[in-house]
Parts: structure tokens; C-alpha cells; sequence
């Protein structure tokens, strides 16, 4: 793990970083810092943008609901982006947003939303999305903001998808085989991951990825987990055999 202040508040600023260029913080995150923290002008924070790494930077308050950072000194640089692709049938508000921040954390680097057969949920706030990986990367200490995608129905994502990178598939159907041992055979390439909606994935769908050559199907043991929960799992299961951890 690299040394990292995990002590110090983090902020995401959509905007240029710079030594000595002070940076009008838009209304929100003014209020957020004065209000809501209570900082005061000489204040330090961490802040990134996810391209420029991070920056210690000083806080001036310049009105009640107005105030500038400055950044002053790196602290990181720009690592390069994450390239696990984390594909998922969209779920519920708040289960949505607690899948995408556990996603975050756990080193996604691409959120593709997925409509199946039994996605309930068809629409999907790109724009929540977002905000949901901005916080949890903010909180986590990630430099790069996961690239957040439009939903693309299932058959789309296998049509579109990249030969070379391998789609673990996590099926509540699959015979009940370590994937640890499974994904060892993944090791060292591009990887991507699908994780089905609450109602699972219909017969026709689970043969369509069976006969998807770069389809790996892993099982999550002998439970049926929420999809949120499947999420984490399958994730952990994955940076754990083949990914970064
Ligand atoms: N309603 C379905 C379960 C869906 S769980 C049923 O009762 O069978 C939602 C998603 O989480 C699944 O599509 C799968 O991708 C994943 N998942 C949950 N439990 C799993 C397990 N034991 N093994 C592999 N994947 C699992």
C-alpha cells in the first residue's frame, strides 16, 4: 500500500490542479466546507480531480457561502486508471448506490450497467452513479474516477465485447467449485465481471454465456447472495485470485 494521509479530508474538484492556482469552489462545496465541517480560511484538505494527482491545498473563506482552495504541494501522482470492467444489472436507489461505492472500493474501473431478462430496474441515473463513486472514492483515497456507462442490454455487452478480455461471470446456478482455484487460470489478463439482477439470470441467458468463449463462470458458494452483497464477493474473489490485491 502506498503511504497515503488517510487523516486528512479529500475533496474531488472538477477542475485543473495546479501549484498556487486558487480554485472558486462552486456554492455546494463552499457551504460543505464552512457548514458542514466547519473549516476555517488556512485549512488544509487533500483534494484530486482524476487526472491531475493529489494535492495538499489551502481553504480561504472569501464569504459566507463562498471560499477557494489553493492547491500547494503534490502528495501523489496520477496512478494509472483501474481497468477491471464491473458490469451489473442496476438495482434499487439505495442498493444501487451502496453496490456502486463497494464497486469503487474495490477497484472497479469501469461501471457498466446491464439490462437482462429479469433486470427490474431499467433506468439508471448516470449522474447518481457518479456522484455515488466521486464519494467513495473520496473516501477510499482512489485517484481515478471509475468511467460510469450507459445500461446496454446484455446481448449489446457480449456483441461489443473486447476479445481479449475474459468475463467472469458469477452464476447462483453454477456447480460449486472454488473460484479462486477457477480464476487462477485468469491471471494476467484484461478482466471484466457480471453480476446478475434480484431475479437472477433467465436459462436462455445462462447458455448465451456459457457458449461466450471469453466467459469464465465462477460460483459464490453455496448460498444464493443478495445481488448487492454477490457484488462485493465477487469482486474480493477476483482482485484476491487475478486482479490487484
Ligand atoms: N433470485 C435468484 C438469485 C439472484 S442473486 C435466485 O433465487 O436464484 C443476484 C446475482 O448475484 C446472481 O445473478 C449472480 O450473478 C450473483 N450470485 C448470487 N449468489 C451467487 C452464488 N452463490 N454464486 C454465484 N453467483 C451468485
Amino acid at each position: 500500500m502506498p503511504i497515503h494521509d488517510f487523516k486528512s479530508q479529500r475533496l474531488y474538484l472538477d477542475h485543473p490542479l495546479g501549484e498556487g492556482t486558487a480554485i472558486e469552489l462552486d456554492r455546494s462545496q463552499a457551504n460543505y466546507l464552512i457548514s458542514v465541517l466547519r473549516l476555517k480560511s488556512g485549512a488544509q484538505l487533500l483534494v484530486f480531480n482524476g487526472r491531475d494527482g493529489e494535492w495538499r491545498a489551502q481553504f480561504e473563506v472569501t464569504g459566507r457561502k463562498s471560499g477557494t482552495l489553493t492547491p500547494f504541494e503534490q502528495t501523489r501522482l496520477q496512478p494509472p486508471a483501474n481497468d477491471l470492467v464491473y458490469c451489473f444489472a442496476p438495482l434499487r436507489q439505495a442498493r444501487q448506490d451502496y453496490m456502486i461505492q463497494k464497486a469503487v472500493e474495490m477497484g472497479a474501473g469501469v461501471l457498466q450497467p446491464v439490462i437482462t431478462q429479469h433486470t427490474q430496474v431499467h433506468k439508471v441515473n448516470l449522474q447518481r452513479m457518479q456522484a455515488n463513486a466521486i464519494e467513495a472514492a473520496e473516501q477510499c483515497g482512489i485517484l481515478c474516477i471509475p468511467d460510469c456507462r450507459e445500461a446496454l442490454p446484455l446481448e449489446t455487452l457480449l456483441e461489443q465485447w473486447n476479445g481479449k478480455r475474459i468475463l467472469i461471470f458469477a452464476d447462483e446456478a453454477a456447480a460449486e467449485i472454488n473460484p479462486l482455484e477457477v480464476l487462477k487460470a485468469c491471471r494476467g489478463s484484461p478482466l471484466g465481471l457480471l453480476v446478475g439482477p434480484e431475479g437472477g439470470f433467465s436459462q436462455a441467458e445462462r447458455e448465451q454465456l456459457a457458449s461466450f468463449e471469453n466467459a469464465v463462470t465462477i460460483s459464490l458458494g453455496p448460498r444464493i447472495l443478495r445481488a448487492d452483497t454477490a457484488g462485493v464477493a465477487a469482486l474480493a474473489v477476483t482482485q484476491a485470485a487475478c486482479g490487484d490485491w
